[in-house]
């Protein structure tokens, strides 16, 4: 009798073992996160975006996630790295490069913490890129916690796709955030919804082709999950205030750990997109966050 408990026990806490390792293992091994600052939900028109239509075939999507306000590029970047608003992250300006109010919380790298500091803590054999045309994204990544990350010469229009391609196939990383600027000079140049507007943004679904070819190219396709969102959208030649093209942005989500669920009508929030990804990262989301992973995009 004596043994067979002995037997029980030790049956016992191997079956914990196996449950506790499963159970901690990520559900995606590989997140590309593309950004295209300003493109708006409002103007999107997937007939002339073949590529990304083509993730929203595969994939979840929603045209309606919401910027947290006002409608403007730190703010949004911030709250989608962050998983938290305004009112938590301190970055309340279109260029913030340092909160302006305190943050709630801040890091052991002193800014609040992001998917990419939280990625690095929890799974610290994480390999985390960003590369972006806009250089005050490297001020809300927590540049700290990222092995790599590059200004891109936003004069040449394919330079940040080309350092994403060889960063992709060289280092196949676990997070790489790759935020493209030019929708939002076409808006403010010749204004939202213009032909330039919607020129760039074909433009752009041709360099998503190239870097999807990289995911490819580099065999990690199949344990990959692709992303592509924005900051917020405009309307005529600006952004900032609450109309629905300003505030409307789109949200499209395919790839390992990902159902082929079509259009979502959950509600979805800027800071929701930490969350997701922390989510199929299987992380242990800080108490501040108030983030929402969107789970009825997973398959899992
Ligand atoms: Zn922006």
């Amino acid at each position: 009798m004596k043994n067979n408990l002995r037997l029980f026990i030790a049956a016992a806490v191997l079956l914990s073992a196996v449950s506790c390792c499963g159970t901690d293992k990520p559900h995606t091994e590989h997140v590309i996160l593309i950004g295209l600052d300003g493109m708006s939900g409002t103007y999107f028109d997937r007939s002339e975006l073949p590529t990304i239509s083509a993730l929203m075939d595969e994939g979840c999507w929603t045209l309606e996630k919401r910027s947290v306000f006002k409608t403007s590029s730190a703010i949004n970047w911030a709250s989608m790295f962050m998983g938290a608003g305004t009112e938590l992250t301190g970055y309340t300006n279109w260029g913030s490069e340092v909160p302006e109010l305190p943050s709630r919380v801040v890091n052991e790298h002193g800014i609040f913490p992001t998917i990419n500091s939280e990625l690095k803590a929890q799974r610290p054999e994480s390999v985390i890129g960003a590369v972006y045309e806009w250089n005050t994204i490297h001020c809300l990544i927590d540049s700290v916690a990222v092995d790599y990350y590059e200004h891109a010469d936003e004069t040449v229009p394919t330079d940040i796709t080309d350092k994403a391609i060889s960063y992709i196939k060289e280092k196949k990383p676990t997070l790489f955030t790759i935020i493209y600027d030019h929708p939002d000079c076409e808006g403010h140049g010749d204004g939202w919804d213009t032909e330039s507007y919607h020129r760039e943004l074909r433009f752009l679904d041709g360099e998503v082709a190239r870097i999807l070819q990289a995911v490819k190219d580099a065999g990690i396709w199949e344990n990959t999950t692709i992303i592509v969102t924005s900051d917020h959208g405009g309307i005529e030649k600006g952004h900032g205030g609450i109309t629905p093209p300003e505030y409307e942005t789109p949200f499209v989500i395919a790839g390992k750990g990902i159902r082929r669920g079509g259009e979502f009508t959950e509600s979805m929030m800027q800071y929701d997109v930490a969350a997701t990804i922390a989510a199929l990262f299987r992380l242990q989301q800080p108490q501040v966050w108030v983030g929402r992973p969107m789970v009825q995009c997973f398959d899992f």
